[in-house]
């Protein structure tokens, strides 16, 4: 299984972080780019790192020497990989990413994974990972980019 070298490099937690994706985030920027990464899950295979994507660039968090919770997200992405039993570097369409993560990744579990997580109490990635366990696929490209940010955030 997997894909060849080309592909949209995407932090394997940011997989998850997707499935949430309700067109808030960080930043008008950072909003812009992950409407992008999303419209891309249905375009093209995308290759998994553990460290920064294209979100993370148009993210205000982003430090010189990563995100200023790198080691908060690192872990996270070393647990959606070990989840996939994949590697930074391995590459695969969304859909078949997306299938896997939902058998493999049971509520609680997902909860332990985000708990560090600001957006976790909004509880978008818990609906994402439902659809994902109901085999619903990938998130819809379509997404509500004119939503006010949360003011917690
Ligand atoms: S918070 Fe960190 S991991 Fe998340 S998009 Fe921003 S820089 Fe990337």
């Amino acid at each position: 299984m997997g894909v060849g070298p080309a592909g949209v490099p995407l932090r394997a937690h940011h997989l998850l972080c997707l499935t949430g994706f309700r067109g808030l985030g960080y930043s008008e920027a950072f909003r812009v780019a992950v409407a992008d990464l999303v419209r891309d899950l249905h375009r093209h295979p995308l290759r998994l790192s553990d460290s920064a994507d294209a979100a993370c660039r148009s993210c205000p968090r982003l430090t010189g020497s990563g995100c200023e919770n790198e080691p908060v997200v690192r872990e996270m992405d070393g647990w959606v990989l070990r989840l996939l039993r994949r590697a930074p570097g391995d590459g695969d369409f969304a859909g078949v990413l997306y299938a896997e993560l939902g058998r493999a990744l049971a509520e609680p579990e997902r909860k332990r994974l985000c708990r560090n997580c600001p957006w976790e109490v909004f509880g978008f990635c818990r609906e994402g990972l439902a659809r994902l366990r109901a085999g619903q696929g990938p998130p819809a490209a379509e997404l509500r980019l004119g939503q006010k940010d949360p003011a917690v955030l």
